[in-house]
């Protein structure tokens, strides 16, 4: 063995970055929430973080898409997350006690994430990321006003799973996230969904689906999301207009 003073610190004070990606409805806050909890059965200090635009169906807990009806303000069926609107808020929010810091759909939070998890890293602190690694197009998710996209993440973290989900076409391994859009209403007022086109927007931090519902066509279909999402295969995953 070769004798060297390096005085820089000992492999065990860096913290391990992991990275859970895949397309929606795979699983990566199940897998995320699986992982926080062995950590606490470790007896080891977690921190929970989430972006403020997931309020799909908790406001201040992760829950797995499974438990959104279930949710509840007095069954804590979730972890207690803190809410951020940018990356640059989580350091002060770390306690130094902490062990773990893990952050859920972390593809909203903006670029100011990628050096918070490399100091978090250095300063012996596990971090775990869960996100969107594709956009509804099949691109890297970018990062809001970046030019990086969240395989920047993939790139420095340490270990990184990838999960799929079922393809609601053909029940096939789905890797992809099919954007559909509300085109039109039957006599019998059922929602006309189509697949989305490569030109409409990509939901990142201030665009919300929130703002772009707001964009109805008309009173009556209001009663409808503009913008549903579901698992595909990449044989039947349609993006309108790409090239
Ligand atoms: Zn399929």
């Amino acid at each position: 063995m070769a004798q060297h003073d390096d005085q820089s610190p000992s492999q065990s004070s860096i913290g391990k970055i992991s990275v859970i990606h895949g397309p929606m409805f795979s699983g990566k806050t199940e897998e995320l929430l699986r992982r926080v909890r062995r950590a606490k059965i470790a007896r080891k200090k977690v921190q929970l973080f989430k972006p403020a635009i997931d309020n799909r169906y908790h406001a201040t807990q992760v829950l797995p898409h499974y438990l959104a009806n279930a949710a509840d303000e007095s069954v804590q069926v979730g972890e207690a997350a803190h809410v951020v609107r940018q990356a640059r808020e989580i350091l002060p929010l770390v306690a130094t006690a902490t062990d773990v810091v893990a952050i859920e759909e972390a593809q909203f939070l903006d670029a100011a994430l990628f050096n918070t998890v490399r100091r978090l890293s250095r300063s012996g602190k596990d971090v775990i990321l869960s996100l969107l690694d594709q956009d509804y197009r099949r691109l890297p998710f970018p990062i809001a006003g970046s030019s990086r996209n969240v395989g920047d993440y993939l790139a420095i973290a340490h270990e990184s799973l990838k999960l799929a989900a079922i393809c609601v076409v053909c029940g096939d391994e789905a890797h992809h996230s099919q954007k559909l859009q509300l085109k039109n209403i039957t006599r019998d007022g059922k929602p006309i969904y189509a697949p989305a086109s490569f030109f409409s927007e990509v939901v990142t931090v201030g665009t919300s689906q929130e703002i772009a519902q707001t964009k109805l066509f008309t009173e009556r279909l209001r009663e409808f999301p503009e913008n549903i999402y579901e698992a595909r295969c990449r044989n039947c995953h349609i993006v309108a207009d790409e090239s």
